[in-house]
C-alpha cells in the first residue's frame, strides 16, 4: 500500500514528546513490512533539516485568508530514515528553531494543511491511505471531503490518531477564513461547543479514528476534555491501538548515547556501570536506588506531586534512594524541584530542559522510573524502560495499565491507584525493598528486558485498518 502521513513533530527531525517518536517509528516499520511510505512535516529550523540533503519535490503558491503566500515542498534526497520524508518549507511561518509554542501556531499549522493538500492534488495518483496525527493535522480530513478546491480528494481513506485529545487546537469561528472555501451546510462538521475544534473535526471527518492504547480508548468516553460526547457518538470508527518502540534505537547492547553497553548476559554490570556515570555526573549515591522521572513538567504527568512525594520519601527514608528529574514544563514545578537540590544535594539533582542523549543515559542507568500520569495516553516511557531493565512505577491509566503488570500479579512493575504522595510513597518503598533483594531484581531486570513491546508487533494492526478502509 502506499501510505502517508501528516504530522507535526517527527523524530530525528523534530521532537517534542511521544507523537515525534511514533511518527519517526511507525512509519519506518510499514515501509520495512513492505509498504511505500511518505511522511511529510513542516520544515523547522532544527540541526537534522540543516544537517541533510533536500530537493524540491514542488513548488506553489497558495492563502490563507488574504494572507497569500509561497511554498515549497522539499524531500530528504537520501531516504536516511527508512521512508520518504517530505517537508513544507512556509518562509516565516514555519521554518523556526521551535515545534511548538508560537502565538500564530493556529496559522501555522492551518498553512501547512493547506499546503498538503495542494500538493496531494497535483499528483497523478492517490495514496492508499493518508494517516494525521493529531489536531494539528485533524481539519484535513475535512477539507479533503468539504472544501472545494480540493474535492478531488475526497475519495482518499483517511486515519486520524490520537495521541493526546486535551490538545485540540480551538479557533473562534471569526479565524473561519482560514480555512479554504468550503461548503457552509458542512459547518457543523468543523464544530464543537461553538468554537472551531480541529481535533473534533477530525473525529467527525477522518473515516478512521484510532487512539495510542485501548484503555485510552475507553476512557476518551468519559474524560477527553469535553470530548466525551463525540467519542460516545463516534464510537463505531474509534479503536485503541497500542504504540510500539523503535527497538533499533532504544536497544541498550547498541545504544551511543550510553555510557556502556549491556544485554541480558550482562544487565547488572552494564547497568552499574551506567549507573555509576550517572551517579558521578550528578553527585547522587551509587549503592542507593535510583529513581528517575523523565517528561514534561505538567499536570497531565502529575509532575506537581513530585516535589513534595520526593521531599517526604527523603525525610522518611532518611535518604535511602536518589532521584534524578529530568524535564521542563510548568514554571512553579520547576521552581520547587530546584529548590530540593538545596536541601538534599547528595539524594537529589535536577536537569531543567531538553536532552535526548541524557534520557537515554538515565534509562539505562537507573533502577525505577516514575510516572505518576493522570493521563496517560499511551507512555513510552515505560516501554523504554522496560527495554533498558529499569522498573516502571506507574499509575493504572491509558497505556500504562495496559503495558505494565505489577509484580504482584506475576509482572515486572510497580501499580497504584491515585496520582497522590500517599501512593507514590508506597510504590516507592516497595521499590526500595525489591531493590534490597538482589537476586530477585536480577529476575526482574531479565523479565523487563525480554518483553518485545517493538513496532513489529503492531504495525499489522494498522495495516489492517487501513486494508479496511480501502
Ligand atoms: P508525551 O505525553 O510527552 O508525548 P510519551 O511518554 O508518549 O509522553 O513520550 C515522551 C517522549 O519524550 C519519550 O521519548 C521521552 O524520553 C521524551 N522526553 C520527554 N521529556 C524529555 C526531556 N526533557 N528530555 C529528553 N527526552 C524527553
Amino acid at each position: 500500500m502506499e501510505i502517508l502521513h501528516v504530522t507535526a513533530e517527527c523524530y530525528p527531525v523534530a521532537k517534542v514528546g511521544g507523537l515525534g517518536d511514533v511518527a519517526g517509528a511507525l512509519p519506518k516499520y510499514q515501509q520495512k513490512h513492505g509498504h511505500e511510505v511518505k511522511l511529510i512535516m513542516p520544515f523547522y529550523n532544527t540541526k537534522y533539516v540543516s544537517a541533510h540533503e533536500w530537493e524540491t519535490d514542488y513548488t506553489g503558491r497558495t492563502n490563507l485568508g488574504d494572507y497569500f503566500f509561497d511554498f515549497q515542498i522539499l524531500k530528504e534526497k537520501n531516504n536516511t530514515l527508512g521512508f520518504a520524508l517530505y517537508l513544507v518549507e512556509i518562509t516565516g511561518l514555519l521554518d523556526r528553531p521551535n515545534v511548538y509554542g508560537y502565538n500564530d501556531d493556529p496559522q501555522r499549522f492551518i498553512a501547512f494543511q493547506i499546503c498538503v493538500a495542494e500538493w496531494l492534488r497535483q499528483w497523478h495518483h492517490k495514496p492508499d491511505v493518508v494517516h494525521c496525527h493529531d489536531y494539528h493535522t485533524g481539519l484535513l480530513p475535512f477539507i479533503f471531503k468539504h472544501c472545494y478546491d480540493y474535492n478531488m480528494l475526497e475519495s482518499i481513506p483517511t486515519v486520524l490518531t490520537i495521541h493526546n485529545a486535551e490538545y485540540q487546537g480551538w479557533l473562534s469561528w471569526d479565524r473561519s477564513v482560514w480555512i479554504p472555501r468550503y461548503d457552509v451546510w458542512k459547518t457543523g462538521l468543523l464544530d464543537w461547543k461553538n468554537v472551531i475544534n480541529p481535533l473534533a473535526s477530525g473525529i467527525k471527518n477522518a473515516w478512521a479514528v484510532t487512539a495510542v492504547s485501548p484503555s485510552y480508548m475507553e476512557e476518551l468516553r468519559y474524560n477527553s476534555n469535553g470530548l466525551e460526547d463525540l467519542f460516545e457518538y463516534e464510537k463505531g470508527k474509534c479503536t485503541g491501538i497500542l504504540n510500539g518502540i523503535d527497538s533499533d534505537i532504544w536497544n541498550a547492547a547498541t545504544d551511543s548515547f550510553i555510557q556502556t553497553n549491556y544485554s541480558l548476559t550482562n544487565i547488572s554490570k552494564g547497568k552499574q556501570a551506567n549507573k555509576n556515570y550517572l551517579c558521578d555526573t550528578f553527585g547522587l549515591d551509587k549503592e542507593k536506588p535510583l529513581f528517575i522521572f523523565i517528561g514534561r513538567l505538567v499536570g497531565e504527568k502529575a509532575a506537581d506531586i513530585l516535589p513534595d512525594a520526593i521531599r517526604t520519601i527523603l525525610w522518611e527514608t532518611k535518604e535511602e534512594a536518589n532521584f534524578l528529574i529530568l524535564g521542563s514544563g510548568e514554571a512553579t514545578v520547576e521552581y520547587r524541584l530546584e529548590e530540593i537540590k538545596h536541601s538534599n544535594p547528595k539524594s537529589y539533582n535536577f536537569y531543567r530542559g531538553y536532552n535526548e542523549s541524557l534520557s537515554h543515559q538515565m534509562y539505562a542507568g537507573a533502577d525505577f522510573l516514575l510516572m505518576p500520569s493522570r493521563v496517560e495516553p499511551c507512555g513510552l516511557n515505560q516501554m523504554y524502560a522496560l527495554r533498558y531493565g529499569t522498573m516502571p512505577l506507574v499509575r493504572r491509566t491509558g497505556g500504562l495499565k495496559d503495558t505494565v503488570i505489577d509484580i504482584g500479579d506475576g509482572g515486572y512493575g510497580i501499580c497504584f491507584s491515585q496520582a497522590n504522595i500517599e501512593d507514590l510513597k508506597h510504590a516507592c518503598s516497595r521499590a526500595i525493598e525489591i531493590y534490597h533483594q538482589k537476586k530477585n531484581l536480577l529476575s526482574y531486570r531479565k523479565k523487563m528486558m525480554s518483553i518485545d513491546n517493538s513496532w513489529d508487533n503492531t504495525v499489522n494492526k494498522y495495516l489492517q485498518l487501513y486494508q479496511r478502509l480501502a
